[in-house]
Parts: structure tokens; C-alpha cells; sequence
């Protein structure tokens, strides 16, 4: 064989110096349409599988991940971007497109936050100057702006959740007795499939169930998504079945507790620059 792309001459079936298929040939019907379709994850059959594993053993699944078994899943940022477009294309669906209701109640709801956010500003007697007010009121827009954002980018929304999940279980379990000292990149991975597999979850429930207005993250009742977890934590990690349920309540405290100081730390920097200017 000869390399299309860097002309090694080679035996077998991918070039030893650059990685290209020996089946690389010209274009015809048949390879565009699973090169496009390989876009999506759905050429290869890696995507079902990956999501079959997911839903059926997905603590060992996500510890084979890790452990370096990477060719038969796909890879798990493009997965979880991949789920929610099926996600929102399902929910429209179920709703009867487009999605007014929940859009609806949603702008109404961040309109309403703005709303009592600048109200409070005007009461607060800090922010009592013609400059003051008119930047609480740009604030609380701008949140609520921030808000609508976050709802109609799932997937990124997702993440940022996950962000705080891989923080807290990489202190939580770092001694678990299966995979102790995990990274917080290996966590961050785990992260990703767990909520993966939620998103699949979600779908089947929205399916079942109907869509669920205005679903933040997802649409799953807690106590599920608590078991979820418990079920992933435990063949990833190796605690006993108690263990491992008081470590996944300290995983979510902690991600409480993680969101509470971001907050307060986010409103105390924009209150410090939110204060008036003397000339005013
Ligand atoms: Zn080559």
C-alpha cells in the first residue's frame, strides 16, 4: 500500500506514519453519506453501543473508560453535545413544536427575577443614585440574559453543573478503594459520561412521560437521579453499597456548598463594582 496522504509505503490496514485508512478511496454516495452521518456518531456503531453500556452498566463502563479501553465508546464531549440535540429534538416533539409553553413561563419567570432584582436595588439605599439604579437594573437583566442563555445551551449548561459534580467527587473519593487518587481530568470524564447517561434517561422519560416544562437540567425526580448516581459511584469506585450512598449525599452537599460560595463571591465582586461613583 501506498499513503494517499504522506506516501508511506506500508502492509496493513492504516498508515504506520499518519494514522489514514488503507480503504481511503474516492469520494462516492456511499462513504458521503457515512462520512455525514459519522458527524453525528451514528455511522459507526460505537455511539449505540457506548449508550447501550451506559444504560446497563454504566459504573464499569465509565471505570473501562478510564482505565484506557478508549476505541469502543465514543467519545464523551461530542456524545453528551450529540444527546442533547436528540433531547431537545424530542422534547419539541412530545410538546407539539415549537416549544411555546415552556419558553413562555421561562421568559416569564427571568422578566419577573429582573423585575424584583432592580425593585430591590431601588430600595437599597446604596445603589439610590441615577447612576446606581440604572446598573442594578442593567445587572438583573444581564442575569436574567445569562439565564435564558444557559436554558437554550443545554449541553454547555450541563457541563458547568458537572463541573462542580468532578470537583466534589474528586475530594469525596479520593481514597476509594477501586480507583483511588483519580485526577480531577479522569473526574471530569466521569462526569461527562454520568450525565450522558442522564440525558439518555431523560429522553426515555420524556418519552414516557411527557415533556416536563422548563426542566433546568433534567427532567428526572431526584430520588432517581440520587440512585443513579449511588449506582454509578459504587462499580466505579469500590465503596460498599452504604458507603457509597453517604459518599454520593457528601458529593451533592459539597456541590452545594461549592455553588453557594460561587455565588456569594460573584454578588459580593459585582456589588463592589456596582458602588456609585462619588461624583454622581
Ligand atoms: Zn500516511
Amino acid at each position: 500500500m501506498r499513503c494517499l496522504n504522506c506516501h508511506t509505503e506500508y502492509e496493513g490496514h492504516y498508515c504506520p506514519e499518519c494514522g489514514q485508512s488503507a480503504k481511503t478511496s474516492r469520494f462516492t454516495v456511499k462513504s458521503v453519506l457515512s462520512n455525514t452521518l459519522d458527524v453525528w456518531g451514528m455511522g459507526s456503531r460505537s455511539l449505540p453501543r457506548t449508550v447501550w453500556h451506559l444504560l446497563t452498566r454504566p459504573g464499569q463502563m465509565i471505570g473501562d473508560y478510564l482505565d484506557g479501553k478508549r476505541m469502543p465508546y465514543f467519545p464523551p464531549v461530542k456524545l453528551l453535545f450529540v444527546l442533547c440535540v436528540f433531547y431537545a429534538l424530542i422534547t419539541s416533539f412530545s410538546h407539539g413544536f415549537p416549544d411555546e409553553t415552556v419558553t413562555d413561563n421561562h421568559a416569564e419567570a427571568t422578566t419577573l427575577l429582573a423585575e424584583e432584582l432592580s425593585e430591590r436595588g431601588k430600595n437599597n439605599t446604596l445603589f439610590d443614585f441615577g447612576i446606581g439604579k440604572v446598573s442594578v437594573e442593567g445587572a438583573a437583566r444581564s442575569l436574567a440574559d445569562t439565564l435564558d442563555w444557559f436554558y437554550a445551551h443545554k449541553p454547555v449548561t450541563l457541563l458547568c453543573l458537572h463541573l462542580f459534580f468532578t470537583l466534589s467527587a474528586w475530594i469525596v473519593f479520593r481514597r476509594a478503594p477501586k480507583r483511588p487518587h483519580t485526577t480531577l481530568a479522569e473526574n471530569f470524564f466521569v462526569q461527562v459520561l454520568i450525565s450522558s447517561q442522564l440525558m439518555v434517561l431523560s429522553m426515555l422519560y420524556t418519552l414516557l412521560f411527557g415533556s416536563q416544562d422548563g426542566a433546568f437540567f433534567y427532567p428526572l425526580p431526584g430520588w432517581l437521579l440520587m440512585l443513579l448516581f449511588v449506582w454509578d459511584f459504587k462499580y466505579l469506585f469500590g465503596y460498599s453499597w452504604p458507603k457509597t450512598c453517604g459518599f454520593t449525599v457528601l458529593t451533592h452537599l459539597s456541590v452545594l456548598l461549592l455553588f453557594i460560595l460561587l455565588c456569594s463571591l460573584v454578588f459580593s465582586l459585582l456589588s463592589l463594582a456596582l458602588v456609585p461613583s462619588p461624583v454622581g
